[in-house]
């Protein structure tokens, strides 16, 4: 079987990170013998000064197409005049709702080797395995009615709609409940429903789902107190559900625990497991262009590519592996340095494929 992959670099460190997750991707090809088609197009705003449209319908065809999409990020300061509907980020947003990808995943792994660049105490996140399942094209970002009235006194008001249909919340319970299946069993599912009735139902249909998942030990938390419970004992959570805005907030939380953005990977599913995976942080236009962009968390992007679209647990874990070792053997990219000697993105793409063998 062909395992089609469309590669979209995207704007500053996007190309740089992405030439070393597709060296990698074109290893395990050879080694496993998987067949890989690769196709490449543009998004953000390279997309943007090409054809003045940060998701050409051209791109769009193609991700269509793909079995799953790989990312680097998009935006910067170049594209910061263009108009709010022609901006980067805007492709982005268009593609995951355009493939109707509503089911983000971000892990918050804490390397052993890299205890140290995180902001909690040692004791506290050595060993952090947390995985947090977002829904990502409802709630509150997408709710209608919404904009900026002026009232009859003369005053603006801003307004946005908080909605989740009954079958928006089973789908995104279901992937999180097959997740902690596959993990440790437990799922900690995130809402507000002391106050604010969408989460009244939220809670009521992740019951109701939990009655097909009897091997999952379900819980609720309300989002402050989770919030609080992520910074004060952070091992006690497997599995988090949440909605899009709650889950926006609580993954950066959860990725700060971990010290540093150039290592998080992520993933975003549709209802098939067509995926589109990115690393979690941004262009760092601050860094482009040097070649000293950790490429590690669009490395393990592409690892989480072969775990849930393609269903191969062990590339998977071999390409984990190879980037375990590298950190065991004391390479790092200046993010991670922590003032010890640092190697390039090239060097750190050399390393990971030469542990891949
Ligand atoms: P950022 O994540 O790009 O950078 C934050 C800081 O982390 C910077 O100092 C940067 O140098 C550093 N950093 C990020 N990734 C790194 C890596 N792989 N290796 C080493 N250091 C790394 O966030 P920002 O500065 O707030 O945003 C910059 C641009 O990226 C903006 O235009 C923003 O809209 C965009 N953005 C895009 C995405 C995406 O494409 N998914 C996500 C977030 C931000």
């Amino acid at each position: 079987m062909t395992q089609n992959i469309l590669i979209l670099k995207g704007d500053g460190i996007g190309p740089e990170i992405v030439d070393e997750a597709v060296r990698v991707i074109r290893v395990v090809d050879q080694k496993y013998n998987l067949g890989t088609r690769l196709s490449e197009a543009l998004i953000g705003g390279a997309a943007y000064d090409a054809h003045g449209n940060p998701l050409p319908g051209e791109t769009m065809t193609q991700a269509m197409a793909a079995d799953a999409i790989l990312l680097g990020a998009v935006g910067g300061p170049k594209w910061n005049h263009v108009d709010a509907a022609q901006r980067p980020e805007k492709g982005l947003l268009g593609i995951r709702a355009g493939l109707g990808l509503f089911a983000n995943f971000r892990p918050a792994i804490l390397s052993p080797q890299l205890a140290d660049a995180s902001s909690l105490k040692h004791e506290l996140v050595s060993g952090l395995d947390i995985l947090i399942v977002r829904e990502l094209t409802g709630g509150i970002y997408f709710g209608e009615p919404r904009g900026i009235r002026t009232l009859k006194s003369g005053e603006r008001e801003g307004f946005n709609t908080y909605r989740y249909s009954e079958s928006e919340i089973r789908r995104i319970a279901h992937v999180a409940f097959q997740a902690a299946r596959k993990r440790n069993g437990r799922l900690c599912s995130v809402d507000k429903s002391n106050v604010l009735e969408v989460t009244v139902l939220w809670r009521e249909v992740v019951e109701q789902v939990a009655t097909e998942y009897p091997d999952v030990e379900l819980s609720h938390m309300l989002v402050d107190n989770a919030a609080m419970q992520l910074v004060r004992a952070p091992k006690q959570f497997d599995v988090l559900l949440t909605g899009n805005l709650f889950g926006d907030i609580l993954s950066d939380v959860a990725a700060m625990l971990t010290g540093s953005i150039g290592m998080l990977p992520s993933a975003s599913l549709d209802i098939n497991n067509k995926g589109l995976y990115e690393p979690v942080h941004g262009s760092a236009p601050d860094i482009a262009g040097q070649g000293i962009a950790n490429p590690l968390a669009t490395i393990m992007s592409v690892a989480m590519m072969y775990r849930y679209t393609f269903n191969r647990e062990d590339v998977a874990s071999s390409i984990e592996g190879a980037v375990s070792r590298v950190l065991d053997k004391g390479m790092r990219t200046a993010d991670i340095a922590n003032d010890t000697a640092s190697v390039s993105t090239k060097e750190m793409g050399n390393a990971v494929i030469a542990e891949l063998g």
